[in-house]
């Protein structure tokens, strides 16, 4: 008998939901249980607890919990009245959601691009985006976006500088990210506003759509709550303002509430992970930069080949030995059918090439060390 090949052993998982069920099931269970005895499914007590507990873990005063990260960014526009002529600087590199608000709400996305070692907004080519818009005088600058991509933090200082000085609104799109940590503090109040997802296979994730705003700022609070129900006043007949159905259902912080108890070991992992990954593929991909200072969230671990065709090559190696890839993102956001006819055209180099060579390799927390040297040998070749 001769010893299995590699190819023959069991394909690894991008997200392995069932393994991570094996080992938080039952304390879901409990909470989901007792989510069906009470049967308060639309804010029931479970909203406000992980509230408390996301803002307690985030070091910020205030959290509401919404229906999706998606629905907390437009919240979060809409309480600042974000509309028609205005003007929202955001990464070309990122989830589509972060452009699609502003374009929901009738305002323009002004694409800006990335660094291309740590794959962050540039803030280099946000000074030149902002001069460009105030210089074609059509639109009126009115909102930075950060968002903090694949699990680290956007460059913060800078950013809050340039909001300072532009007069800027300025917001974190942290729906990759929350566990992250800059200069020693998590990721929550980096900005004015910041944006949370639960989406399954976010490093904090739910089982369904979900997701929360943080702010130190009451009044705002205040607002994005009744703006998640219906622009609601003291009543529940009175309303104040349009708002709309955004609402976090209590099943779904139920199932948070069990899964923030493990959230800080599933961070050690996917931190282990992302340094056994550096050690081992350097020198045979280009591995992700750190951002100084910052600690990841690891949602995604990405690489870069050379070129399109070695991305081609070694995501065909992978798939032959049972290694799953992922491209976050095939194409920049300025360059989708979608979004271009709202774009200027000026070219985003960075973002572009990115696109053309970046490959995500799997780091969920269940991932065994056997299965990460697989990993690593299967990039070797
Ligand atoms: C996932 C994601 C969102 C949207 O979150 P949903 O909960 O899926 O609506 C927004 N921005 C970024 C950067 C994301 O990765």
């Amino acid at each position: 008998m001769t010893a299995p090949l590699p190819d023959s052993l069991p394909p690894i998982a991008f997200l392995d939901l069932p393994a991570q069920q094996a080992r938080l099931g039952d304390a879901i269970r409990r909470r989901v249980d007792t989510v069906m005895a009470h049967c308060r499914f639309v804010m029931g007590p479970e909203v406000a607890e992980l509230e408390q507990a996301l803002a307690a873990y985030a070091g910020a005063d205030q959290c509401v919990g919404v229906s999706s990260g998606t629905d907390a960014i437009q919240i979060v526009m809409m309480a600042e009245g974000i509309g028609p002529g205005d003007a929202v600087f955001l990464p070309a590199f990122t989830y589509t959601a972060t452009a699609e608000v502003p374009l929901l709400l009738k305002a323009t996305p002004v694409f800006v691009d990335v660094d291309p070692r740590t794959f962050q907004i540039d803030p280099a080519s946000l000074e030149r985006r902002i001069a460009q818009v105030r210089a074609d005088g059509r639109l009126r600058p009115r909102a930075i976006v950060g968002v903090d991509l694949f699990g680290q933090p956007a460059p913060w200082p800078e950013l809050r500088a340039i909001a300072e000085r532009e007069g800027l609104f300025l917001m974190d799109d942290c729906a990759q990210s929350f566990g992250g940590a800059l200069s020693g503090r998590k990721l929550g109040c980096e900005a004015t506003a910041t944006t949370l997802s639960f989406f399954p296979s976010k490093p904090l994730g739910g089982y369904g759509d979900g997701g929360a705003i943080l702010t130190n700022d009451p009044e705002r609070a205040d607002l994005y709550r009744s703006l998640r129900t219906h622009g609601e006043g003291k009543t529940r007949y009175e309303v104040l303002r349009i708002g709309m159905n955004g609402r976090l259902d209590t099943l779904q912080a139920a199932v948070l509430l069990a899964k923030l108890e493990g959230f800080d070991d599933e961070l050690a992992r996917r931190d282990a992970i992302a340094d056994a990954y550096d050690a081992g593929l350097e020198g045979h991909v280009v591995t992700p930069a750190r951002v100084p200072h910052s600690q990841s969230a690891w949602a995604i671990y990405a690489v870069l080949t050379e070129n399109e065709a070695a991305r081609v090559a070694l995501q065909d190696r992978l798939k032959a030995r049972g290694v799953p890839s992922a491209i976050y993102y095939p194409r920049p956001l300025h360059l989708q059918p979608a979004y271009q006819g709202s774009h200027d055209g000026t070219p985003l180099p960075v973002a572009e090439d990115l696109a053309c060579r970046i490959l995500a390799l799997p780091i969920h927390p269940e991932l065994t060390d056997a299965e990460v040297a697989r990993v690593i040998a299967a990039v070797h070749g």
